[in-house]
């Protein structure tokens, strides 16, 4: 058969009856209709037509010869490319005729000769228009598939990426939240980090009886000389080292954090008791106080430690830090390079220093401040030859306070520097009154002291020249009294100044002499006029008569450097005795006269005393 001339748009249909006159008269009606129709007398020729073309239909006829109907439809519906084709059986009406059958081999619908045109066209439109519809929700099905198919595949890719930017994310994120926690100089953890796991012990401590820790506050000992002379570079190296340091005292398990500045907090968990945590500071001191071996430099550099047991009764870890804190700064007190156990009265000291602060505060303000005066006597003539300006706080519940008390609070706030002007410009105003009075004798000098504090303040020397003029006193006659610390802390910047000072013809003396560091050396390089000795030694030279302690020492010191000594705290008729044996130039002490009020200075005058 040439199948060629099929129209491939056409439906093809597939008669198979072993009457050629059925198959030409079922055939010329399709063939009108608009079918494609092919013929079949028998099995084999139905055969070679399905696999040449498959048909839309097939009209089966059921009586032939060798295969009948049944067989071949059977056959048809085995086959997997053959199995949807729609099968109407053709059956005369006397054949015997078993429909039930029929439908049960796969046919679809049956039609009986003779023909009725009209029901065969309207039974084969119907089925062709199943298949149609039943191909197309296959190939709708089949699209859908591969559209699902595709979705998925999308949708896995999306997964994968958006898997893929969480993680990249959460990297980022712990990367971020690492730079958060640590310190980028030394890379431990910081006081966040370090507050966060003072809470987890805390939170331990509470729900284990037997959990025991302990928090260690450690601050360097004169950090910032190394910052100012060596520059922050060093500091810098420096912060590193003692990191490190520290760690080879610790056991794995233990946190060491930066808390900021030269400032270290240390987390020991799992203690038996406070012993514990006094060994490790002992360790760390004593670890400290071998040299760092710098890139550029050897320096030395010690730390002052509070130490806060973890006790499960702390609300806040936050608290347990302040009160090693606190311990730290006992620690300091006492002498560097120190360890302190913070006990709970400390916190009360603390209370009382913060009150004390704000008080202050408002003192300079309220100009609560009152300046005392205390005679220099002159050993050489015994007759005063200055006064010594010293500040009193006139408290408004407490009355008078000493400076002993609140200075320091007011260096630690800064405030320092109002106060001591002031009492600067109280102490220069009242010489020029008592210059210009007809008693008083030539020439009477001031003694002021200055707080370390003042000499990083960049306005110094001009407040002073301010106040000079002002007041228009002869700066001969004004003596600048300063400790130790001050030559110690920032040597160059501050020679600066007291050569500027020096220059103006105005007197320095170095204050306390003996009590601090400094080395005989430093003490050559400053532009110094009179050295005073403190008066721990002066009382000591009684105490140990044949030798009179380091007092003659010091007088020879300061009158081999062209210096004048001053002696302080003096008592007693044997101390001036003994200070006029050994040539002091200067006395001062309540065997004198106690510091007094400024009325009560002219009343002394008049009275011209004389020792
Ligand atoms: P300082 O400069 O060494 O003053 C001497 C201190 O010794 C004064 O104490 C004085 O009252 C006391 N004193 C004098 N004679 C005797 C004595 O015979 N025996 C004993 N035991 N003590 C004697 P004050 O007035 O309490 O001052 C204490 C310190 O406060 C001063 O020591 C000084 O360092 C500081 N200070 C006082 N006024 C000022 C100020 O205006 N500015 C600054 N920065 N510091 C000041
Ligand atoms: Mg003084
Ligand atoms: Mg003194």
């Amino acid at each position: 058969m040439n199948y060629e001339h099929l129209d491939p748009y056409k439906k093809d249909i597939l008669i198979v009856d072993d009457m050629p006159d059925n198959l030409r008269v079922l055939s010329s009606i399709l063939t009108r209709e608009g079918y494609n129709v092919r013929k079949a007398l028998n099995w084999q020729m139905a055969l070679t037509a399905t696999q040449t073309v498959l048909p839309d239909l097939i009209l089966l006829d059921i009586m032939m010869p060798e295969v009948d109907g049944y067989e071949i439809c059977q056959t048809f519906k085995a086959w997997e490319l053959t199995a949807d084709i729609p099968v109407i059986f053709i059956s005369a009406l006397d054949d015997v005729f078993d429909k039930v059958k029929a439908f049960r081999v796969g046919g679809v619908d049956y039609i009986t000769k003779p023909f009725e045109f009209q029901e065969v066209l309207v039974r084969v439109q119907n089925q062709l228009a199943l298949r149609a519809a039943r191909l197309e929700i296959l190939k709708l099905n089949i699209e859908l598939e591969h559209r699902v198919k595709q979705r998925t595949w999308e949708l896995e890719n999306a997964l994968q990426k958006l898997h893929e930017e969480i993680i990249s994310r959460q990297k980022l994120q712990s990367q971020i939240l690492d730079i958060a926690l640590h310190d980028s100089l030394t890379g431990l953890p910081n006081r966040v980090l370090f507050i966060r796991q003072l809470k987890n012990a805390l939170n331990r401590a509470k729900q284990e009886p037997n959990f025991k820790f302990a928090v260690l506050f450690l601050d360097c000992d004169r950090f910032k000389v190394i910052n100012d002379s060596l520059g922050h570079l060093v500091g810098d190296e420096l912060l590193i080292a003692i990191g490190r340091r520290l760690q080879t005292c610790l056991l794995p398990i233990d946190t060491l954090a930066r808390l900021g500045g030269d400032e270290f907090g240390i987390l020991l968990e799992n203690i038996a008791d406070i012993n514990i945590a006094i060994q490790v500071a002992e360790r760390i001191l004593q670890q400290l106080s071998l040299a760092f071996k710098l890139s550029r430099y050897e320096v030395f550099m010690n730390a002052s430690i509070g130490i806060s047991w973890g006790n499960k009764d702390y609300d806040r870890p936050e608290y347990l830090l302040r009160d090693a804190d606190t311990a730290m700064y006992r620690a300091k007190a006492q002498g560097r390079a120190k360890y302190h156990v913070f006990d709970p009265a400390m916190h009360q000291e603390a209370i009382q220093l913060l009150e004390l602060e704000n008080d202050l505060r408002r003192a300079v303000e309220r100009q609560e401040f009152l300046v005392y005066y205390q005679p220099i006597v002159s050993l050489t003539t015994g007759r005063i030859s200055g006064f010594e300006a010293l500040v009193r706080w006139q408290h408004p519940t407490r009355g008078l306070v000493s400076p002993i008390e609140f200075i320091p609070v007011a260096e630690e706030t800064g405030l320092i520097s109002a106060i001591n002007t002031w009492v600067l410009q109280s102490a220069c105003h009242q010489l020029s009154i008592w210059q210009h009075h007809p008693i008083t004798p030539e020439p009477l000098s001031i003694s002021v002291n200055l707080s370390a504090r003042l000499f990083s303040q960049p306005n110094l020397l001009d407040q002073i020249d301010r106040i000079i003029h002002e007041n228009k006193i002869n700066p001969e006659h004004l003596q600048l009294e300063i400790t130790e610390s001050v030559i110690m802390e920032n040597t160059n910047a501050i020679k600066i100044i007291l050569e500027q000072l020096r220059q103006r013809q105005i007197k320095l003396v170095m204050d306390d002499f003996g009590t601090g560091y400094s080395s005989l050396s430093y003490l050559h390089s400053f532009p110094l006029n009179a050295l005073k000795i403190d008066k721990s030694f002066v009382k000591r030279m009684q105490e140990n008569e044949e030798n009179m302690g380091l007092v003659p020492a010091m007088i020879g010191i300061a009158n081999s450097m062209g210096m004048s000594a001053i002696a302080e705290g003096v008592e007693t008729q044997e101390q001036l005795a003994q200070l006029r044996n050994l040539n002091c130039d200067f006395a001062q002490g309540y065997l004198f006269s106690k510091p007094i009020e400024e009325e009560l200075v002219m009343k002394l005058l008049t009275t011209a005393p004389q020792w």
